[in-house]
């Protein structure tokens, strides 16, 4: 019977199937060899072999996606922390709004002046991956959120979007940005907006206001034109801060009785300066030194940074602190008959902790570097009598202006304001008050009272001085 040839390393019979060829065992150690004699362990050998390979290889084509991806792709990732976050998520949802079926909701609302309420919903892509067209390219858009990272202004979790396109120049990236940016002004076009400080951050207060027309804030003759002069030079003359070295900031101080126009002048002029308002609280519990110097040298570009009300802004304690440490502090170095003990000059909470707003930790804020592009700040107050001469020394408060009760001149164009035309009647009701101190806000409150009658604003001329709840 004719027996098919076998090949030669196949088992059976007495033939011992040979492991690793020859010339290949050569380059083992003799010690080693006898196993690599062994077909099974040769063959289990060749297939680690081939693993490893196939995993070099995996390994290879991975870098070299990395490699082509840097390459050939841009991409630019965008924090939620960052303002851009916020607009291209409104450009996204109106992109991708009506066409994906992956989208997260995000509901507003909005109280109108009027006191109603209306709330918007908003679909917004949501977390994961999604393509826009955008000027004849495809984006790929990652929109990710961290599990366990909590942004610490904003309590939310952390989340940011990547996008990415083929291609070598992020211009693209700048384009797009841009557009949404256009896109989120155009919403504000006309309004004025404004940030409180929370913690270490800015954060909108509301929606946009709309613009006070800066007529409407009636001040003394020249006064209000005066102070807008100041600040357009101010914001026109960089160069002029830069080659001198002199520190790029400006402050202001308001001061005079309530209900004169004060922090309506500042709402009007940021209005008319395209300016946005940074309200500065220094009575929150977490605010210290630090987040003070933090805040004053991140608030938005473009902005006034207002400190209302400064005499009672200032906690009392922080006030106080000054003279008691310094009181501390010489008796301590009495006592220990050597210098520099715990306290600082004028340290609060206990020293060099570093928590708490200290006095001096104010005025280091105030006079923290400036960011480039200038730093407005107005304060207002009261009872300039109150303030500590070094906090509005020159340098700090670089213009003080006393805004007052209604002169003749105000409360003509008060009048005039509510009775457009009505020159005669202004000119009896200035006589009338000639004699008496009123403050525009209570002449506001009155002529809301008659506001579609002259000759009643007239004749009742005494409530306006008799009735104490008038504005
Ligand atoms: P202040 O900051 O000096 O206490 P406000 O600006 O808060 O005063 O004014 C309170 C109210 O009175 C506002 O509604 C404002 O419209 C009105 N008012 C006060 N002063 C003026 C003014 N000079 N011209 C027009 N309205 C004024």
């Amino acid at each position: 019977m004719n027996e098919l040839p076998l090949p030669s390393n196949v088992g059976g019979g007495g033939g011992k199937a040979p492991g690793l060829p020859k010339s290949l065992l050569n380059y083992v150690p003799e010690p080693l060899q006898p196993l690599f004699e062994n077909p099974f362990f040769s063959a289990g050998f060749g297939l680690v072999g081939l693993g490893s390979i196939m995993a070099l290889g995996r390994k290879g084509f991975q870098t070299s996606l990395i490699q082509a991806r840097r390459y050939f792709f841009v991409s630019v990732e965008v924090p939620s922390k960052d303002k851009s976050f916020h607009w291209l998520m409104e450009w996204l949802a109106l992109k991708k709004g009506t066409n994906t079926r992956h989208v997260s909701v995000e509901t507003t609302f909005h109280q109108h002046e009027s006191g109603d309420i209306v709330s918007k919903i908003n679909f917004v892509p949501s977390v994961g991956t999604h393509y826009v067209m955008y000027k004849g390219r495809v984006i790929k858009v990652d929109r990710t959120r961290e599990k366990n990272v909590i942004d610490m202004n904003s309590g939310n979790l952390w989340e940011s979007i990547t996008l990415t396109t083929l291609g070598t120049s992020r211009d693209v990236f700048h384009r797009l940005i841009e557009e949404t940016r256009l896109m989120a002004m155009d919403k504000e076009e006309g309004k004025t907006i404004i940030y409180t400080s929370v913690g270490t951050d800015w954060r909108r207060f509301g929606h946009p206001r709309r613009k006070r027309p800066i007529q409407s804030v009636i001040l003394d003759t020249g006064v209000s034109d005066e102070i807008i002069a100041d600040v357009k030079k101010f914001l026109s003359n960089a160069n002029w801060y830069n080659d001198r070295g002199i520190p790029y900031r400006r402050g202001y101080l308001l001061y005079g009785p309530p209900g004169t126009g004060k922090s309506s002048f500042i709402n009007a002029l940021a209005g008319e300066l395209q300016l946005s308002i940074c309200i500065l609280n220094l009575a929150g519990k977490n605010v210290s030194d630090s987040t003070l110097n933090h805040l004053l040298s991140t608030a938005p570009q473009r902005s006034i940074i207002l400190l209302e009300d400064i005499d009672s802004a200032i906690p009392d304690s922080v006030v106080q602190q000054t003279s008691q440490k310094l009181q501390l502090q010489q008796q301590s170095q009495q006592n220990q008959g050597y210098e520099g003990y715990g306290f600082n000059t004028y340290g609060g909470g206990g020293g060099s902790s570093g928590s708490g707003l200290t006095f001096s930790g104010l005025l280091n804020a105030l006079d923290g570097v400036a960011a480039s592009e200038g730093r407005i700040l107005f304060m207002t107050t009261n009872h300039i009598q109150k303030l500590d001469k070094v906090l509005i020394r020159p340098g700090r408060v670089d213009m003080k202006m006393y805004i007052g009760l209604s002169t003749p001149y105000q409360l003509e164009r008060m009048f005039l304001k509510f009775y457009p035309g009505e020159i005669d009647h202004a000119k009896k009701f200035v006589d009338l008050l000639a004699n008496h101190t009123v403050s525009p806000a209570q002449l506001q409150g009155y002529f809301m009272q008659h506001s579609d009658d002259p000759i009643k604003a007239l004749e009742n001329y005494n409530q306006l001085l008799t009735d104490k709840t008038i504005a």
